[in-house]
């Protein structure tokens, strides 16, 4: 008797000490020393009830790939969207460093998803799936966020921006011809993978006073004249007539989806035609999608829209 429950302690201890390096070793990652995070509790604040709530990180993440993915997705999409979303709010937490939601002080996150990060509660998800497979795909959800549980995505040691966007259309972008600063890691690559998306192209028509009024030019003034186009098709600046603007200024302003759009004017309508969805820097999510039904994983996802990344373990409390 005594024999054998030294035997089975022997094993879990062996357990104990191996598993943890063989999953670490699984991810071609390493324990992160300079990133101290405890993040039993995340505090959230919910744009929709206009409330502050706390729950567990793991809790919070399943909450993140539900309304940020469709659970209709392959599990290797759905375990790099939590991998994305976990390193996204780490980098949040005040515990951590952090700075927490600005627009909410006494909140690390916040609902938003044009402000933080989109999340939704396990019952507000369900209610738009059909009724016969809520219990599978929160169970998929689930096994997304534990299946990754740890991972985060760091570049030269540190947490990255890991930003994410719908459908690139056949290439991502590099972050300076978006916004202003170049980041390493935020380089444009080929997507061959998100075709499918029914976000791919979109014809949008508008009257020209339409047009005049969404950008705030008068109608007599009103000349779009594209002055830089980034490498992969979309516009870094654009003169309205009026004043310069950038691109995602300009899609903004009009409603567009993309700011990789090319226009047809026909006496006084304009015919605007977009490729893809979304500022189309770092993940692809479609592209991911795509990516994970030819059989690539989760970590092979991350690799190609993220440059020069790596994925590594820490502490997260989950
Ligand atoms: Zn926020
Ligand atoms: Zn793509």
């Amino acid at each position: 008797m005594l024999k054998k429950t030294g035997l089975v302690l022997l094993v879990m201890l062996v357990l104990l000490l191996i598993l943890p390096a063989l999953i670490v070793k699984s991810c071609g990652g390493r324990i992160l020393p300079d990133v101290k995070v405890d993040p039993i509790t995340i505090s959230v604040w919910n744009h929709k009830t206009e409330e502050l709530i706390t729950m567990p990180l793991g809790e919070y993440l399943g909450g993140v790939v539900a309304a940020e993915m469709p659970a209709q997705f392959h599990i290797e999409a759905l375990k790099a969207q939590a991998i994305v979303a976990r390193t996204y709010t780490i980098a949040k937490l005040r515990a951590s460093g952090g700075g927490g939601c600005n627009r909410h002080p006494e909140a690390d996150i916040c609902t938003d998803h044009t402000h933080c990060q989109a999340w939704t509660s396990k019952e507000a998800a369900a209610a738009n799936w059909p009724f016969f497979r809520q219990r599978t795909y929160w169970r998929k959800i689930v096994r997304a966020v534990t299946e990754t549980q740890n991972l985060v995505i760091t570049f030269e040691g540190k947490l990255i921006d890991a930003v994410y966007h719908s459908t690139c259309g056949g290439s991502t972008e590099n972050s300076e011809d978006v916004w202003s600063n170049k980041v390493a890691y935020l380089r444009a690559v080929q997507c061959d993978y998100c075709r499918f998306s029914p976000r791919y192209t979109e014809t949008v028509r508008l009257t020209a006073a339409e047009v005049a009024d969404k950008l705030g030019v008068p109608l007599a003034e009103l000349k779009i004249n594209v002055l830089e186009r980034s490498s992969t098709g979309r516009i870094i600046n654009v003169n309205t007539g009026k004043e310069i603007i950038r691109g995602l200024e300009f899609r903004g302003r009009l409603g567009l989806r993309s700011s990789k759009v090319s226009w047809l004017q026909e006496e006084e309508e304009y015919s605007f035609t977009t490729v893809g969805y979304g500022h189309a820097v770092g993940m692809c999510q479609y592209g991911a999608d795509g990516m994970a039904r030819q059989g690539y994983t989760a970590l092979d996802i991350i690799g190609t829209y993220y440059t020069g990344v790596q994925v590594v373990s820490v502490q997260t409390g989950e």
